[in-house]
This record gives C-alpha cells, structure tokens and sequence, in this order.
C-alpha cells in the first residue's frame, strides 16, 4: 500500500496526481512522510472580546451584517460580513471576490471562522479568513483540533492535501516499518513510527507534534549517519601508508617558509603528522577562513609525504577550477623554490603535451601534481598515489567520487574548504571525516571594511574606488550570477565593464573575468589584474575570483542580496591582503528588512564561522552550498534547527556500528535495509547489504 501511487486515492485524478508530483509526492508514502510545515491550533474559540491584533484564532457567532462593496473598474469587489458572539461584533472581510459570493452568508446564520485578528480603523476586523456557515466549532472537523499547514504549489489547497494525508496515512500508516532499533525505541521513549506520522500530521497538542517530529527527524539522521559510520569504518579498515614525519623531517621543511606559523597552524600541522604517522589513512577536513593559511599547511604535508625520497611518493593537489589549480601552482613554486620537488600543472590549458605529461606522472618523473578536481574524474594514473589535497572552497561535489576512488588505492585524503562549515552542517556532511579547524589569522592582517549601500548612495563606492586606483591599487567589481542563468550573467558582467570603462573608470584599464572566456582568455586577464597591466577585474561569480593580489584593496559587489553571506565573505576576503587595509563595498537593494538584516551581518562581523551559522539559519542549508553539490542527502522531516538532536543521532549512530560493525544482528535488519536503499549509491558501506 505504502508504494501505491497516489492517483488511486480516492478523489486523485490524474490532473492532480500531477500537481502533487510537483510536490514530489507520488505515492502513499510520499505523502505521509510530507510533514506540516506549520500547524493551526484551531481548539479553543476565542471571545471576541478578548481578541488582540495579530492573534490567530477560531471565532463563532450569528451572521448580523452583509455588505458588498464593488471595486471600480473591476469585475469582483469586497464582502463584509459581520459577526456578534454575544460578547461583541468583529467585520469579516474578503477581498476581490464575486457578488454572487454574498449569497453563502444568509443573515441569521451560524458561522464559524479562523484567521488572523488586526485593527483597521480602530475596529477588530479579521481578513480572508476560512470559515464555515451554518454549523458551531463542535460540528466541523476544520475547526476544534490543531490542523497542519503544507508547503503547496498552485492549484491545489490545504484543503485537499489535508484530506489526501488522512487517506494515506488510514491506509498507509500501520505498514511504515519500524526502523529504529527497539532497544533504541525504549531508551529514547519516542512512539512507534506509526504513531508518530499521525501526531506529526494530526497532533492532539503542540507537545505532542514536536514530539513526534523530532522522532521521525532522529530516525532520519540514524540512518544517514550510520551510513557515514559504516563508510568511515571501512575507509579506515585497510591499511594505508604509514608515512616518516620525525624531527628532521619536520625541520626541513619549516625552513622552506619565510615566517613562523601561527599557533593555530601548529596546532593542525600536529594533528595532521599523527594521522600521517599512522598506518590508517587519513581523511581529514581542514576548515578556516579564506587567508588563514590553509594552503600552506597542506605544503606542510605534502613535503612531509614526499620526505622519502625513496619511495616515490606522489600528490595529488587539486582545485575547483582552473583559476584556482594555477594559483595554488604558483604559489608551491614560489615555497618550493629551495626544495628538489618536481611539480606539474595539469589543466587543459597548461603547457606541454597532455599525454607526455600524462606519461611523466605514470612514470613517477612527477611529484606533486596540481589540477582540478577532473584528476579523480578523469582517472590520471599516477605511479604511486600517496597524499590527496583537495581545495573544496565552497564546493562539495569531490567527495563521492573520491570515496570511488578510493577502493583501489589507500592514500592519505585531505580536503580543504574555505566556507567555514556551520557545526550542524560539518557534523551532518563530513561526519566521517576528522576535522581540523584553522580559527586564526596570520599577523598583520588588517580587518576589511565592509559598507552596505542602498541604490541612492551606490555612487559612493565608484568614488572610493577611483580614490584607491589613482593611488595605483587595484579594484574587483563583482556582477553575481543571475539565476543560474550564464547567458543573462554575462551580459550584465559585458554590459558592466563596457559602462565602467568609459564612465567612472575612465582612464584606469579594466579587464573582464567570466566563465565563458577559454582558459587562454582567462590566463591573460588575470596575469594582466596580477601585474598591474590591468587596474580594475570586472568579474561574474561563476569564476571563483581566487586570486592572491596583493595590490588589491577595493570589492565592489552589484546585487549583493543575490549572493549567500558565506559567498560574500569568502568574495571580500580577496582584498587588502597586502599592506592596505581592503574595503568592501556591498551595493544592494534588499527586498526586505529582513534581506537588509541578512547583509549587515556582513558589516559587523568578520568571523567566518558566526557568518555561516547565521546563513544557515536564515537560507536552509540548500542554499548554503547549492542543493546539489552540498553533499547532503534530501531529509524530509529533519530540517537544521535541532543541532542536539543531530548530535545524539550521530552518537547513537556512531556507538551502534562499533557495537555490530556489519549491522548483522536481526534488530538491525531494517536499519540495515534502509541504509542500502538509501545511501548505496553515495558511501562505500563495506559488506553490509
Ligand atoms: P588559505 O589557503 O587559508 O586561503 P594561505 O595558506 O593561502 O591561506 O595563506 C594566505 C596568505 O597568508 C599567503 O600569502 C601566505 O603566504 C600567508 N601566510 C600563511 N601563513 C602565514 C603565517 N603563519 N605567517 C605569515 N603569513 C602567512
Ligand atoms: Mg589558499
């Protein structure tokens, strides 16, 4: 019954069958895992009264009054409708409607209504309500009992998705199988799963909705994270490489850098030693802030795993985009100048011949190799395959593919990312990985600027920039992606840096920076940007602008209410990394007090982590990292606002795998199932099936 579909439900055709499918609802047990949004506590009446502004409530009386005004130059018009309680008279109002619709409010009637209280004109009024003529709370089921509010599309209403709920879960509920564990079940005295569908969808009490949603939440995250233990644990099974990282080693190495390193650099480079040091292969996430020093804590361990020299290891460095693999080139030649390392840049647009570098890094004539993530995707064969980098910035789409690889080969993996991860997210996305945080900046670093302006002052920033170029430093101007459009994006980017370079920017040269351009055209303009050729890069978002250029002082970024707050921040942490204090100009026309409160977070804070916790809470994690590459499975009732209940789940994950590594024992066995169906595709689950 559960995969019956959902057009033969009764009242379901095939017209709506497809509106719900919009929904993703396509069978019985779509629906009855569709939970409220939100919930209406429609059980006790109000008085009228007592009614307040702004209070939603049921309201019942006789209909005393009925007014229909008509719009004028419009077909429909607006309905009065009076009620008295015995306590006093509240105006119902319904606006654009048709005059005929006056007819279903007959003086002297019953009605009963729910809506929202307000004030107008000093009178109590309640607009667009829902209400029912002719019967008392007690006669309706609408009204009386806590009723759940779906997400909807068009054409279909509470109404309907309510009723078809019901069906489903008469016929559905009772077959959902029980997942958790029933010793799990007793300790945490949640209900059957069964029971805890109904309460979610029709609750007795607000108490128990919650209760049930954090059941079902829990047993989602069981699932996922037990997947993530499964897959940590047979990431670690095997043995990898145990590498030499001793004394002389790491004295080596620290001279090849012109500074000390931070103690918080310290403080990972120990944590990334052991994990080299032993025999299982590290798989560690590495998180700080754009300019914290990442990058130079991975040279760290890529010297320390090509320390012998006669084993012939080999690394990997890999970056999202070309750009960024050539960055982090220059920027191993530049450290690596004094050491005996042979690195190579492998991008399509790199110089030599694909295949006799190809055949270089199969021989082992290759010691680093720096390209973008199509390394793994491409499967480049390397001779003997030690150490992963792989510079995530805020992308997370390598991961998988990476768990693929790694069924043949055990190297060491370490993956960086410059979005600092919300705990919640880095727990739910990476919890099989180590994490090692960077939560503190070189010193010198000056704090950037960052101002946010409305339309009329945009100007403002133009000026500022033209200040700082006159002085020879260098400018960014953003135009962020539209919709996920390229077309319209480079248009406005094309359109942006032919306006700027005949008006405001007159006489400073400006060069473009988008993602159409062919790696050669890209190359050019950024060596012209890092030179000095070019004062002024007019980029679009779709390129990660990660380039180091010291001169670089002023952001301009159009449209900043398109962009995530983690994108910005990781955007103004291009500028003022040389001497010059960098300012950030944020040019925006937020919609709402809310949208203008989201970017002024931008303005008071430069604490990496505090802006991706307040992303999080404000855009869903979807939006944080974009749906698809966030690595995040699709939960349907767990929705990031319960972070302990996140950690209890992976705990208890956790703690289950250890006790019963195959999950072979019969309690487990739908659990198991449910683990296979789901996540098959995505981790390496070992002999679990
Ligand atoms: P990330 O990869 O986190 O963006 P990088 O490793 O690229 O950061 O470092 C950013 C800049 O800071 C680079 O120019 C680097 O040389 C410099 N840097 C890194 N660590 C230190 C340090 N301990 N002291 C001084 N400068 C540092
Ligand atoms: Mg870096």
């Amino acid at each position: 019954m559960l995969e019956c579909e959902v057009r033969f439900l009764k009242g379901v055709g095939p017209k709506r069958a497809e509106l719900l499918a919009r929904l993703g609802l396509r069978t019985v047990r779509d629906l009855v895992f569709h939970l409220p949004r939100d919930y209406e506590d429609r059980r006790t009446v109000a008085r009228i009264a007592d009614l307040k502004a702004g209070q939603k409530a049921v309201v019942a009386g006789k209909i005393v009054v009925v007014n229909f005004r008509p719009t004028r130059g419009q077909r429909g018009g607006i309905l009065q409708v009076v009620i008295d309680d015995g306590t006093g008279l509240l105006e119902l109002v319904w606006f654009n409607v048709r005059y005929a619709w006056q007819n279903s409010f007959p003086v002297g009637k019953a009605l009963t209504a729910y809506g929202e209280a307000g004030f107008y004109r000093g009178a109590v009024q309640m607009a667009m309500p829902t209400c029912q003529v002719g019967v008392t709370p007690a006669e309706s089921e609408d009204f009386g009992a806590i009723l759940p509010v779906y997400p909807l599309t068009e054409g279909i209403s509470q109404k309907v998705v309510r009723k078809l709920t019901r069906a489903a879960l008469e016929a559905g509920a009772a077959q959902v199988q029980e997942l958790l564990p029933p010793e799990l079940l007793a300790k945490k005295g949640f209900p059957s799963v069964g029971d805890a569908l109904r309460e979610a969808h029709f609750p007795r009490s607000m108490e128990e909705a919650g209760r049930a949603r954090r059941r079902l939440g829990y047993e989602e995250l069981l699932v996922f994270q037990s997947a993530l233990a499964l897959h940590r644990a047979q990431v670690r099974q095997a043995p990898g490489i145990a590498f030499r990282v001793g004394a002389n080693v790491d004295r080596r190495i620290r001279r090849l850098f012109p500074f000390p390193f931070t103690r918080a650099q310290e403080r990972v480079i120990e944590e990334l030693s052991a994990d080299m040091r032993s025999e299982r292969p590290m798989h560690r996430l590495l998180q700080g802030d754009v300019g914290c020093g990442k990058t130079v804590v991975a040279v760290y361990a890529m010297l320390a795993a090509l320390a012998q020299s006669t084993k012939g290891h080999q690394v990997a460095l890999m970056a999202p985009t070309e750009v960024l693999a050539e960055q982090h080139y220059l920027t191993l030649e530049w450290l690596l100048e004094r050491a005996r390392v042979r690195t190579m840049l492998l991008t399509s647009s790199a110089a030599g011949t694909r295949a006799g570098n190809l055949h270089r890094i199969a021989a082992g004539d290759v010691d680093i190799v720096v390209g973008t993530h199509a390394l793994i995707q491409e499967d480049v064969r390397f001779r003997n395959l030690a150490l992963i980098v792989v510079d995530e910035q805020h992308r997370f789409g390598v991961r998988q593919r990476l768990a693929l690889r790694l069924k043949g080969v055990r190297p060491d993996v370490l993956i960086m990312t410059a979005t600092p991860i919300p705990r919640t997210l880095a727990l739910a996305c990476f919890g099989d990985m180590d994490m090692s945080v960077i939560d503190e900046m070189p010193p010198g670093r000056k704090p950037i600027q960052t101002v946010l302006l409305p339309p009329e002052r945009w100007s403002e920033a133009f000026q500022a920039a033209v200040e700082e170029l006159k002085q020879g430093r260098r400018a960014f101007v953003i135009f962020p992606l539209v919709r996920e459009d390229e077309e319209l994006d480079l248009t406005s980017a094309t359109r942006g840096h032919e306006e700027l370079q005949r008006g405001v920017m007159r006489g400073f040269p400006c060069c473009l920076l988008h993602g159409q351009m062919t790696p050669e055209a890209k190359r050019k303009a950024m060596q012209g940007f890092r030179s000095g050729r070019y004062q002024v890069m007019i980029a679009t978002t779709v390129v990660e602008v990660g380039i180091d250029v010291p001169e670089a002082t002023v952001m301009i970024v159009q449209h900043a209410e398109r962009l995530g707050l983690a994108q910005l921040h990781q955007l103004r942490g291009r500028v003022g990394r040389g001497q010059v204090p960098g300012k950030c100009f944020l040019l925006a026309e937020p919609a709402t007090e809310q949208a203008h409160e989201r970017l002024a977070v931008l303005t008071r804070t430069s604490d990496g982590f505090a802006i991706a916790e307040a992303d999080l809470r404000i855009r869903g994690p979807g939006q944080l990292f974009g749906t698809a590459q966030s690595g995040l499975p699709e939960l349907r009732c767990y929705d990031f606002s319960d972070v302990r209940l996140l950690e209890e789940a992976r705990r208890d994950a956790f703690a289950l795998v250890e006790g019963d590594p195959a999950l072979a024992r019969p309690a487990h066995a739908p659990l198991r199932q449910a683990i296979w169906r789901q996540y098959a595709g995505r981790f390496m689950l070992g002999g679990v099936g």
